[in-house]
């Protein structure tokens, strides 16, 4: 586990135009590097509404694993979490022995911020209008092939 330093030499945070805080390539991100895992606790997803309500966490920074646990890059997290998310994106998310990884989809330049696409499913059984998922789960990507909500379609 002595990889903290070896990841980091990639990335940097700072403020980003599309939201909040962002991570940029602090040099040339060669494709197919994997930058860093999207390291947190794990928890169970059961849970989260009661972790919210106690102010355990946000939910700003889960990502989901499978159906029963989630990955809260809140609690031991590092700063992949900060990584927003865009419809174009630069880099992806693959897992290996259930841990996520942020790879580069394509070489990212020194300076660019790092993306991916967030894809949250619509987990609950009601139906929602392409209108509600812009309303609710809204994205500024600025990408121009924005679909206009963080949800998957
Ligand atoms: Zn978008």
């Amino acid at each position: 586990m002595n990889t903290v330093a070896t990841d980091r030499d990639f990335t940097m945070v700072r403020s980003s135009q599309v939201h909040g805080r962002g991570v940029f390539a602090k040099k040339t991100i060669p494709k197919g590097t994997r930058i860093f895992e999207y390291a947190g606790e794990r928890v169970l997803k059961v849970n989260l509404a009661k972790d919210l309500a106690d102010g355990l966490t946000s939910l700003v920074y889960v990502m989901n694993l499978n159906e029963i646990l989630a990955i809260d890059g809140e609690r031991g997290g590092n700063d992949s979490r900060y990584i927003n998310h865009s419809c174009d994106p630069n880099c992806e998310v693959l897992y290996f022995n259930e841990k996520p990884y942020i790879y580069a989809i394509q070489e990212i330049a020194e300076g660019n911020e790092l993306n991916f696409d967030y894809k949250y499913g619509s987990e609950a059984d009601v139906e929602i209008t392409q209108e509600q998922k812009r309303e609710w789960f809204p994205c500024n990507c600025g990408a121009p092939n924005c679909r206009g909500t963080l949800l998957d379609n």
